[in-house]
């Protein structure tokens, strides 16, 4: 192992609380991980020190929080590879990005228009294209999924056709952990010109990933999930794209000139970023992947293919125990069940000995519905998570096994 997890888990305090008199396991981080010293010390020291809203002020306060978020957008931009700063919009998360989006194509989409979906979606990656689908009649389609819980890429090839206008695919999921094609999937809808959505929530901490290479049309994050504060992300999309799309809100900062007879809108990423941002935020976010830079990308995902492969392992001796998502492409994530015993009930014993996992549908009842189960317990581990950890969590559900059996 190329990590010193020891060294990596004194920068994040609360790793070392207990809970009901027991020393917290975390493995909810599919939901939100943690947030490290370094982090925090940012969100501290911008209230500290030059608290003030930006973009307007003449001030010295406002000036200096003005060059740090402004900052902040750029080391996003450069993390991602991305081309211009001003396909760089702060958003409240992946939800906002999400809806965003779905919001602009409502003025384009026309009745009979098809807009494909996967069947390994998280519900904020359904609802607003269902939404859309309402107010402009256009299409819903959806990309089948297989019983290991990848996409049938065959199916998708077939849903393909001139009609296609959007496609939205999250690039792994939530629930299962399975890493979908997305190169394959961009690819084929760019040859019907059709534009792709891409969910990175559960990505983009776990994969270092290359917005240029890639050529998504869109790509949605939320800091919270990649060692950031909740409520805030990025929407990146290709410039072109954005200039086309209408603003999403209207309000102070989106506007070039303002009359009662017509305002006009300012230029990216301005344009998408009515109202004050969440500044202090937006900071917190690039000092959190500066973080993970350090870390190294390249050595979280083998440290988490190590836990990932460890955790597969010891899971599967446990007799009545089923893994769903058997891809052999997921990051370091176990969705299952145990024979005869509710998710729940699991899942609230394990809370008891301090180990904070999941459980439920994991806002993708879909999948739920496609495994004919009400949900799963789903264990999702980060790099700063360790084998003793596992090692206690199998325990933990050996023992729960006998007191509900
Ligand atoms: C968490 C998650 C979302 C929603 O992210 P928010 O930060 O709650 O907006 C969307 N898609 C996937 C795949 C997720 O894991």
């Amino acid at each position: 192992m190329s990590l010193d997890v020891q060294k990596i888990r004194k920068d994040f305090p609360i790793l070392s609380r207990e809970v009901n008199g027991k020393p917290l396991v975390y493995f909810d981080n599919a939901a939100t991980s943690q947030t490290p010293n370094q982090v925090v010390d940012a969100i501290v020291d911008y209230y500290h020190r030059y608290n003030a809203n930006i973009h307007r002020g003449v001030h010295h306060l406002s000036q200096q929080a003005t060059d740090a978020y402004e900052e902040a957008r750029e080391t996003i931009r450069k993390h991602f590879n991305i081309r211009y700063k001003e396909e760089v919009i702060f958003t409240s998360g992946t939800t906002s990005g999400i809806n965003l989006v779905a919001y602009g194509y409502a003025s384009s989409l026309k009745k009979g228009d098809e807009v494909i979906v996967s069947a390994l979606e998280h519900h904020s990656n359904i609802v607003p294209w269902q939404m859309l689908c309402e107010k402009t009649e256009a299409i819903l389609k959806v990309i089948p999924m297989t019983d290991a819980g990848e996409l049938d890429m065959h199916a998708y090839t077939e849903l393909l056709s001139d009609k296609t206008q959007l496609v939205f695919v999250n690039h792994v999921s939530n629930a299962l952990g399975t890493i979908n094609p997305v190169e394959e999937i961009i690819e084929k809808a760019h040859q019907f010109g059709a534009q792709v959505l891409i969910d990175g929530a559960q990505s983009a901490s776990h994969i270092k990933v290359d917005l240029q290479e890639l050529d998504a049309d869109f790509y949605t994050v939320s800091a919270h999930k990649m060692c950031g504060p909740t409520g805030v992300g990025i929407l990146y999309g290709k410039k072109e794209l954005l200039e086309s799309l209408p603003p999403y809100q209207g309000g102070g900062e989106m506007i070039d000139q303002v009359t009662f007879e017509k305002t006009t809108y300012a230029g990216l990423p301005h344009k998408f970023e009515a109202g004050t941002p969440d500044i202090c935020g937006g900071i917190a976010f690039a000092k959190a992947i500066d973080y993970l830079n350090h870390i190294g990308f390249e050595n979280i995902k083998h440290y988490e293919d190590e836990l990932l492969a460890y955790a597969t392992e010891k899971l599967l001796t446990i007799e009545g125990l089923k893994i769903y998502g058997e891809s052999n492409r997921k990051t370091s994530l176990v969705s299952f069940n145990i024979e005869g015993i509710h998710p729940y009930d699991l899942g609230t014993i394990l809370d008891k000995m301090g180990i904070a996992v999941r459980t439920g549908h994991h806002c993708a009842q879909p999948i739920m519905d496609y495994f004919k189960i009400p949900g799963t317990v789903r264990a999702s581990f980060y790099f700063y998570n360790t084998k003793e950890e596992i090692d206690y969590l199998i325990e933990g559900i050996i023992k729960a096994k006998k007191m509900l059996l």
